[in-house]
């Protein structure tokens, strides 16, 4: 796709951010278990989902289709992280206090008005990743502000709500989830749609995740972070992006659902342009199952052998549209292909604008155009190949698309991939999608809990930089840094416990240098473990490595997957002892011992060596060390 120079002031671009932060409570939201993954042991069962009535007693119409769906969940409750309320046979507990103060002091920070009562309501949910069809989430705060950059970006909502399962995986209408996940505590904080540029959308999310580590009191590691994104341009439509994992993609994430909105709406352009209206879209299906009797195309074949059926309609005047791309590697015709496997659960489709291709000759295309009807050069035609009730309805879904193309943008939720292109989730909720979780009564914010949410309350950023630059001497930038790394209260931590021995700016340069240095390598520096990384600055304060051994050492880490220090430092030779130094050590252990040697000869070896490593354990390998002794004790003897 060629790049397109877009000007977001003047498309009126307008982005909201919703970042889920986890929580570092030690229970769930509403039950005791511990707020963690794990991969222990787990006991199984399945769940169909059925459509939930919204407050106003209409069936929620996404719900209502996911049901018809006919998918099915199973999950997977593992025995120690998940109880009868995760599998939703038991009522909810009380909501936890810890999260609650925990949210209250980010309310505090930001200024936001702190509620008097908080009611957890309920959301609906219509993927199964809640076993009770919908998510409990309580608003904490209203209002506040955070000022990012020189523009104060309200704040309109802070909630705390429970997180979903995990989903493992999917093969046809089942679904296979994880209950370790569901139910642990999230902070959700919504700011106003007020960002202009997704340069921006950026700088916001970081400074508000900045914020929430700053409490020290957040989960860390990818997935434990997720932003929602609301985008919308003059003209098109608010779209919901969900779990953008990544701060780096945001941007990304925003340009391409711009030029998404931006080809739509060209598309509509185009269409008025052509003279199509709305009623050229009552078309019939037609079945052409008979011209791809004979087909090279697998898929079709496929069909027609299990006794499905391949039918095709008529889209007057797509012709060329559905090949227009909208972001790179989707096009118009994706757009549809989303719909017909939303709604109708069909694979996919062909469009004229791809083909010949697949198999399909144009020779068989041509036939498809007569048989529907369609004018080559300024109709479209889509193939659908299912069961015929299937197919039938893919072909109505294909229509309504189609309809809503002549409006322009969709109203729809979208989810990101990994490579910041998005896909389509489902359609944007009504507004009666929330309604009072009648199992528990609202819970009153308290004077004690305000005040112990004052006591976390995270400290300013230019006190916290004020602090590590008088009082551990980091310089600005690299205090910057620090206060930007996601494992900023470990770095604090550290500095804390080991300053005396360690110079500040090497742990600090340890993590903020070192370490986002190995991740450009590829080493996944989130999965290792904290544990280690204390150890290793832990060996430094003792002087038993070196502060250049740091750097392989990681690397050999995670490697081998073998997160012993010792071990690696003695497998590596990276010890700070060389071998002249241990071998000087046992020279004066064996002049220390001289009487014994004299009388036991080598069967003072036992002694020796013992009284060695002592002195020299986890500097250098033993094998060398009894390699020494040995040798030492045959000169000596020998001599
Ligand atoms: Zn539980």
């Amino acid at each position: 796709m060629p790049e397109k120079e877009l000007d977001y002031e003047a498309l009126g671009l307008m982005v909201g951010l919703e970042i889920h932060q986890q929580l570092a409570t030690k229970r769930k939201l509403f039950c005791p278990c511990p707020a963690e993954l794990t991969d222990e042991d787990h006991l199984e069962f399945e769940r169909r989902l059925r459509p939930t009535r919204g407050e106003a007693g209409e069936v929620d119409i996404a719900a209502l289709f996911e049901w018809r769906k006919g998918r099915k969940y199973l999950y997977e409750a593992p025995h120690h992280h998940s109880c009868l309320v995760e599998a939703d046979e038991e009522p909810p507990h009380d909501i936890s206090r810890e999260a609650l103060v925990i949210a209250m002091a980010v309310a505090k920070a930001l200024g936001s008005h702190i509620v008097d009562e908080v009611h957890v309501m309920r959301k609906i949910v219509i993927d199964g990743s809640n076993t009770t069809g919908f998510q409990r989430t309580s608003v904490v705060a209203l209002g506040g502000s955070l000022r990012v950059g020189d523009k104060d970006v309200p704040i309109e909502t802070i909630c705390v709500e429970e997180d979903a399962s995990r989903k493992i995986g999917e093969e046809g209408l089942r679904v296979r989830y994880r209950l370790d996940r569901l139910g642990i505590p999230l902070i959700e904080i919504s700011t106003a749609p007020v960002i202009h540029s997704p340069e921006e959308a950026e700088r916001v999310a970081l400074a508000i995740g900045r914020l929430l580590r700053l409490t020290g009191r957040v989960k860390r590691g990818l997935g434990t972070i997720r932003q929602d994104l609301n985008v919308s341009i003059r003209g098109g439509a608010k779209t919901e992006i969900k779990g953008v994992q990544r701060l780096d993609l945001i941007p990304k994430v925003i340009r391409y659902e711009v030029l998404r909105q931006v080809s739509l709406l060209e598309v509509r352009d185009e269409l008025h342009r052509r003279g199509a209206r709305e009623e050229d879209y009552e078309q019939e299906p037609v079945d052409v199952s008979q011209v791809f009797s004979g087909t090279k195309s697998k898929v079709l074949r496929r069909t027609l052998r299990s006794g499905g059926v391949v039918l095709a309609v008529k889209l007057p005047y797509f012709h060329g549209l559905l090949g227009k791309e909208v972001m790179p590697g989707r096009r118009v015709g994706t757009e549809f292909a989303d719909y017909v496997r939303f709604w109708a659960g069909v694979g996919g489709l062909f469009h004229s604008d791809e083909l010949p291709k697949y198999g399909i000759t144009s020779d068989e295309l041509d036939k498809v155009y007569e048989a529907t009807g369609a004018v080559k050069g300024r109709d479209a035609v889509v193939i659908v190949a299912s069961d015929p009730a299937r197919a039938r309805r893919a072909v109505e879904i294909v229509l309504e698309r189609a309809k809503m193309a002549l409006k322009g943008v969709p109203e729809e939720t979208r989810g990101a991939n990994p490579d910041g292109t998005t896909r389509f989730l489902r359609p944007r909720p009504g507004s009666a999608r929330m309604y009072p979780e009648t199992d528990l009564p609202p819970a009153p914010i308290t004077e004690e809990l305000h005040r112990e949410a004052e006591k976390i309350v995270p400290e300013p950023l230019d006190v916290k930089l004020e602090r590590l630059v008088s009082k551990y001497g980091l310089s600005k930038e690299l205090a910057l840094e620090v206060i930007d790394d996601v494992r900023l209260d470990m770095i604090e931590k550290l500095i804390e416990k080991y300053h005396d021995k360690v110079k500040p700016s090497i742990i600090a340069s340890f993590f903020v240098v070192t370490l986002r240095g190995l991740k450009s390598e590829g080493v996944d520096i989130e999965a290792i473990p904290e544990s280690f990384l204390e150890e290793l600055i832990d060996r430094l304060a003792q002087g038993r490595i070196a502060k250049e051994a740091l750097e392989e050492l990681v690397k050999a880490a995670w490697k081998e997957g073998n997160y012993n220090v010792d071990e690696l430092v003695r497998k590596l030779g990276l010890g700070t002892m060389t071998r002249e130094e241990a071998e000087a050590i046992v020279e004066e252990i064996i002049r220390e011992h001289e009487e014994a040697v004299k009388e036991k000869g080598m069967r003072a070896m036992g002694l020796i060596m013992g009284r060695a490593m002592a002195r020299l354990r986890g500097k250098i390998d033993g094998k060398i060390v009894a390699e020494i002794v040995k040798r030492k004790l045959q000169e000596k003897l020998g001599g």
